[in-house]
């Protein structure tokens, strides 16, 4: 019957690999909200066709970083279709699931279910997912390992969150799984000032190079810590997609991811 083979054809389509990539992070503040859409925006601009997912129930920021706020997802069929937005990203955060300004307060398995309906979604021909965790160890996290199997784990931190051994934490959950973790993302890592030049390091210089060593794990990078990087996330224009200064960092790490 064709109209079945048709349908079969559009779910083959749309159960096609696609890879999902965890970014998560010991605590919140570090700056993995920020990572998490940079990344995409990198790895878009190095002709990877990547969709972004704000699973931080506790604080999705997605919507502001990538200027998408008040912006809702329309839905075809029981699935929801990606927003949007105009570095070439579609995505999706939890805050679409919720009334604007509303907290979320979602019990476990709810959580899961959320989680869900946004990995689910009609991502199209996008073959790459940064899923934007929340901070520690939580359902989200244990519900994206158990059901969505990602392909690997990026580990966010500033070089005093590893020396708190916040961040050892997350990267205990994904070791305890079968979920590779791809590398470590020191950020704030080194401030130059605007004015001298100078450069100070209010976390601590080179720890989170030489803790990936440590713990054995691939080092992906630092970013400065940048009055620019903050006021460009809060205008919704990520660095990522800006002029070479600030978005080489970014552009390196996802080389290292496509390499
Ligand atoms: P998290 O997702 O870990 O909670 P965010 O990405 O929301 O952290 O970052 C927290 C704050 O720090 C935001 O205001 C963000 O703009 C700022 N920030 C993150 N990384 C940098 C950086 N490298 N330089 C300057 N500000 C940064």
């Amino acid at each position: 019957v064709p109209g079945v083979s048709a349908v079969r054809v559009a779910m083959t389509a749309e159960k096609k690999a696609r890879r999902l990539i965890a970014v998560g992070s010991g605590k919140g503040g570090v700056g993995k909200s920020t990572v998490s859409a940079n990344l995409a925006v990198a790895l878009k601009r190095l002709g990877a066709k990547v969709g972004l997912i704000d699973a931080d129930i506790y604080g999705p920021s997605q919507a502001r970083l990538m200027a998408t706020e008040g912006m809702r997802p329309e839905a075809e069929g029981q699935k929801m279709i990606p927003v949007p937005t105009s570095f070439g990203v579609p995505m999706l955060s939890m805050a679409h699931l919720v009334k604007p300004g509303q907290a979320i307060a979602w019990r476990g398995p709810m959580a899961g279910n959320a989680l869900g309906q946004l990995v689910d979604a009609h991502w199209g021909e996008v073959d790459t997912l940064i899923v934007d965790l929340p901070p520690g160890t939580g359902d989200i996290q244990l519900s994206l390992i158990q059901k969505h199997k990602p392909k690997g784990a990026i580990i966010v931190s500033t070089p005093q969150d590893l020396a708190l051994i916040d961040a050892t934490r997350a990267i205990d959950l994904f070791n305890q799984s079968t979920v590779p973790i791809i590398g470590l993302v020191e950020n704030m890592a080194g401030y130059e000032c605007p004015h001298c030049h100078a450069i100070s390091d209010p976390f601590g210089a080179g720890g989170g190079e030489a803790a990936a060593a440590a713990m054995g794990l691939p080092f992906l990078g630092r970013i400065p810590l940048e009055i620019a990087i903050r006021k460009a996330s809060d205008a919704g224009t990520p660095p990522a997609a800006g002029g070479e200064a600030h978005a080489q960092p970014f552009l390196d790490i996802a080389g290292h991811l496509l390499g």
